[in-house]
């Protein structure tokens, strides 16, 4: 690769013009665990500009006023052990440990997974439960969207201006929050998901208060349900409870045949997941 095509520009400010200046020409890498798989598998274009964003400092990882902020170029081996993740996130930390093997966890970072736009990214879906915002920076300033909306958004619009994901500011949970997370994969290690779940609810003791579960794998992207806000709201969560919303959350979804499972098996393994994350808070 030549120098003309490969630009790693050393802050914000800079990155974001040079994104302008390239338009549709350029092509950010973080981490490149998933692009250079893609390039690997010439699934790009040779035209593309690479401009990496590993020098801007976009690594850190703070609390904030009740949140913790994440650089989007933190490495997801950093995020899993971060003290600061483990004590006040650790829904985000389990779902970086179980990330991959420990060579592409140490290379990834939370920006890409956003970026892959993968149905089955694990991070994505874990901020989600959390209720994260992703900040956005281009050389018209910064754009604060919940992550559950990002995603819907069109490349254009996600990213217009020389744009590039900034920063993650995700809620910390509180003692009255329990939370589960639970992935399926073909195996230990390597593996990316079939499909996962993840919850964060406000719990009464039995009685659930409000609650967000995400489903990951199961239609074009993660989304957060919307029955088990509707079904299980100000509900004690009994097994009868959870065995029918389990049901009609799978309603919701629309779940593809791929190299890693069917249409059919991922309903059924969403099923007992659903059920299985549902008796954990329970
Ligand atoms: C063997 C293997 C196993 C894997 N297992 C998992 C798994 O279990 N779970 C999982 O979720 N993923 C998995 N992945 C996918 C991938 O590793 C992750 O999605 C990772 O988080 C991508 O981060 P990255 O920094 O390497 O992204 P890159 O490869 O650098 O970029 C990915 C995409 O994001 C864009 N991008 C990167 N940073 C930014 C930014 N700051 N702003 C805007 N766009 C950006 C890039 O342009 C590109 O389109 C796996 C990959 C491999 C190779």
């Amino acid at each position: 690769m030549s120098n003309e095509t490969f630009h790693a520009p050393t802050d914000l400010g800079q990155a974001c013009s040079l994104l302008s200046d390239l338009g549709d020409k350029a092509l950010i890498i973080a981490g490149g665990t998933d692009l250079m798989a893609r390039f690997n598998r010439h699934r790009r274009r040779r035209s593309d500009v690479l401009v990496y964003v590993g020098n801007l400092g976009l690594d850190y990882i703070r609390e904030k006023d009740g949140q913790i902020v994440i650089g989007a170029c933190a490495p997801v081996a950093h995020i899993a052990a971060s003290p600061l993740v483990r004590e006040k996130l650790p829904l985000l930390a389990r779902a970086c440990i179980e990330m991959a093997s420990p060579a592409v966890r140490n290379a990834a970072t939370l920006g890409g997974n956003l970026g892959t736009n993968a149905r089955n990214a694990d991070g994505v879906a874990a901020l989600m439960a959390l209720g994260a915002v992703v900040v956005t920076a281009s050389t018209a300033g910064e754009a604060r969207t919940p992550v559950e909306q990002f995603v819907t958004m069109s490349k254009k619009q996600k990213l217009a201006d020389g744009g590039m994901v900034n920063q993650f500011e995700v809620p910390c949970l509180t003692g009255d929050d329990k939370w589960a997370w639970e992935k399926l994969r073909q195996r230990q290690g390597e593996s990316r998901s079939i499909l996962s779940v993840s919850v964060r609810a406000r719990m009464g003791g039995a009685v659930c208060g409000r609650i967000r579960l995400v489903l990951g794998g199961m239609a074009v992207h993660p989304f957060v349900s919307k029955t088990a806000v509707q079904v299980l709201e100000g509900k004690p969560l009994s097994t009868d409870l959870v065995d029918r919303v389990a049901a009609e959350i799978i309603a919701e979804t629309d779940a593809g045949t791929d190299a890693r499972a069917t249409a059919w098996y991922r309903e059924r393994a969403a099923r007992a997941l659903v059920r299985q994350v549902l008796s954990q808070i329970a």
